[in-house]
């Protein structure tokens, strides 16, 4: 016989770009859906690629969302109702969104975030790990990697067609930038330093 469980825990899907991991976080919360449950969808305000009340994946699946500046306000617009709370490009939060999670999950509430595990480095990206450690579940998707086809886990970024140096920043100005999945061994990154 089963006993009533108490609601409530952490699901990262996390991986590359181009792995479909806004498509999984968009297929759980549809799921979810079905199910009536009471869902509320959150994307941080950097994130203006496709559109600014939607989480869009690249295959054109969306469901609307709430879009905030900062991890606390997820608290303030979450309710005694809800039951789930999803959050896509999760890694582009500050650091609170480890303890907003922790607390929502404590709460009783099923809470799905999707985000890049690392960044075009190659290196773990901000609270991600963090995230990943507290998760109760794990998703790793992978890619297909432009080069050889093998499961891409990495994230190439060329500048002006060529691969982007470790020390390049983040946002540059005036370049032509452009992302493609790749995996381990074609995955290039300009001035890397050598631990050994
Ligand atoms: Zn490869």
């Amino acid at each position: 016989m089963y006993h009533q469980y108490r609601a409530g825990w952490l699901e990262v899907i996390s991986g590359c770009m181009f792995a479909g991991k806004t498509e999984e976080l968009i297929r759980r919360i549809n799921v979810l859906s079905y199910a009536k449950m009471n869902i509320i969808v959150f994307k941080p305000k950097i994130d203006n690629r496709y559109s600014d009340t939607e989480i869009v994946s690249h295959s054109g699946a969306k469901v609307p969302c709430l879009v905030v500046d900062r991890a606390q306000e997820i608290l303030k617009k979450v309710n005694i109702d809800t039951e789930v709370v999803a959050i896509d490009e999760v890694q582009f939060f500050d650091k609170d969104i480890v303890d907003v999670c922790e607390y929502l999950a404590d709460k009783g509430i099923r809470v799905i975030v999707a985000g890049l595990d690392k960044d075009f480095r190659g290196e773990p990206f901000g609270i991600m790990p963090e995230l990943l450690t507290r998760a109760e579940f794990i998703t790793k998707l992978t890619a297909v990697c432009t080069k050889c086809g093998a499961p891409a886990t990495r994230t190439q970024r060329l500048v002006n067609g060529k691969p982007a140096s470790f020390n390049d920043s983040i946002v540059l100005v005036g370049a032509v930038e452009h992302y493609e999945p790749r995996c381990r061994h074609c995955h290039e990154v300009v001035d890397k330093p050598n631990k050994f």
